[in-house]
């Protein structure tokens, strides 16, 4: 009885709670480097490399584009209207038939 009840029982508990050296390290960032800027410069974007060069003042015209910007010249293959043959883009006459072309 006694004296191992005591030292057992008694002095239970109380425990000191030790837990408190808990500074929260661990969140002071700077870990993850950002990099500054977004990886592409500002470099201009390559001119089309189909635009259409006029064949009657040489200007470039936009990829698709059927008449030159600058003077008017046709810049789709035509077709004869008469014989059928195609155009050269600028072609004044038909190259099969001779006639004009509008
Ligand atoms: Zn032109
Ligand atoms: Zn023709």
């Amino acid at each position: 009885m006694g004296i191992f009840d005591r030292l057992l029982s008694g002095h239970h508990g109380g425990g000191g709670r030790h837990g408190g050296g808990h500074h929260d390290d661990g969140h002071h960032g700077g870990g993850y480097g950002v990099p500054p800027g977004g990886g592409y410069g500002n470099a201009p974007p390559p001119p089309p490399s189909n635009a259409i060069g006029c064949p009657n003042c040489r200007a470039l015209n936009a990829p698709g584009a059927k008449f030159c910007q600058q003077c008017g010249t046709s810049l789709t293959a035509l077709a004869c209207t008469q014989c059928g043959a195609n155009l050269q883009p600028g072609a004044k006459f038909c190259s099969q038939c001779g006639k004009v072309v509008v």
